[in-house]
Order: structure tokens, then sequence, then C-alpha cells
């Protein structure tokens, strides 16, 4: 038996606040795991809502009303308020989008 075990530390983060997220949060809250969440507040209604399709799949953005729940617990971070593409956009548009992300974020 090994005895030098080492714990490993994984930094995870997960983008977009979409449905699939609540079963990466079932399964990080079963195994005590942590992660941060990088949420576009600018892109959620208070219900869900699809958003685009990925790989024959709707992906869903989840609504605020059940974001509180869902993330309670773990970090939430700020992924720019509407998630442009930052690098194709005027730096005074780019920071803006990134400063009202920051103060309206869950
Ligand atoms: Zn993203």
């Amino acid at each position: 038996m090994n005895t030098n075990r080492k714990k490993m530390k994984i930094v995870q983060c997960w983008d977009d606040g979409v449905t699939t997220d609540i079963q990466v949060i079932n399964i990080l809250r079963r195994h005590g795991a942590k992660a941060t969440f990088n949420l576009n507040a600018g892109l959620h209604e208070s219900e869900r809502k699809f958003s685009w399709v990925f790989k024959n799949t709707e992906v869903w953005k989840l609504g605020w009303q059940e974001m509180q729940s869902i993330y309670g617990g773990f970090t939430n971070a700020n992924h720019s308020l509407t998630h442009p593409h930052l690098t194709k956009i005027f730096i005074n548009d780019a920071r803006e989008n990134i400063i009202v992300g920051r103060d309206s974020s869950v």
C-alpha cells in the first residue's frame, strides 16, 4: 500500500448556465467536489430558454428563478454579460460587457 499518496486538486469551470449543469452539479455534490460556473447574466430569462443546438442536442439556458438554488454552494463567475467574441468587438464594448456582466451576476 502506498502511504505517500498526495491529494490531487482539480480545478474545473463550467460555462454558460445551461440545463446540463444540473447533472454536473448532482455529480459534484455526490463527491463533495467544488467548481466554478461561469455565467452570462444578460442571457437568462426568468424561465428556461432554448439557446442553440450542439451536436444534434438542444442546449437550454437555465431560468433566473432556479439558478440560485441550482448553483448554491458553488462559485459563480462573470462570463461577460452577453457572451460576445471579445476579441472581435471594440475594446470599449468588451470592457462594458464584462463590467455590466460582473455587476449583474447572480
Ligand atoms: Zn461560454
